[in-house]
């Protein structure tokens, strides 16, 4: 079965936002994605973290601060009765562009691969803030394809 919808609460989008306006496009940056899935293999996503103090942010990727985003996944985790959890990671363009990249694809092969994430189909939220407008498109990996989803959403209550 292939994903085709995904939602985002708005919070969670304006928090990205936020984040991706202080880079100014000079760097990219990122963090973590945390949701559910519903019955009908929708995604769901709930939480997100930003890149964490040390994370590195460079023109055309960012790494995460691990710690950091270990702490959060815990958190949310423990603090939902362990019903949301790590779904995939967001990040942003400093250009308004926003397939993945060949480094996407390989962190998104990593990801999958990893047996401690036990994430075999992780998702990845690209946003580029252009023009006072967040873009965004989402994917997913699965069976080693990079997929968009056909639908993302912005939900406004729960
Ligand atoms: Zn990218």
């Amino acid at each position: 079965m292939n994903l085709e919808d995904i939602f985002i609460k708005r919070d969670a989008l304006s928090f990205i936002e936020n984040e991706v306006k202080k880079t100014d496009n000079e760097v990219e940056t990122g963090g973590i994605l945390m949701g559910y899935y519903t019955v009908k293999d929708e995604v769901v996503i709930t939480h997100c973290s930003g890149p964490g103090p040390k994370a590195k942010h460079r023109k055309y990727s960012v790494t995460l601060d691990s710690a950091y985003a270990q702490k959060f996944v815990d958190e949310i985790y423990l603090q939902t009765n362990r019903n949301i959890t790590y779904i995939g990671d967001w990040h942003s363009h400093t250009f308004n562009d926003l397939t993945p990249s060949r480094t996407d694809k390989k962190e998104l092969n990593k990801i999958a691969k990893n047996r401690l994430s036990r994430l075999e189909t992780p998702i990845m939220l690209i946003v580029c803030y252009d023009d006072q407008q967040l873009f965004k498109k989402s994917f997913y990996y699965k069976e080693k394809k990079v997929c968009e989803f056909k639908n993302l959403y912005t939900l406004d209550c729960e």
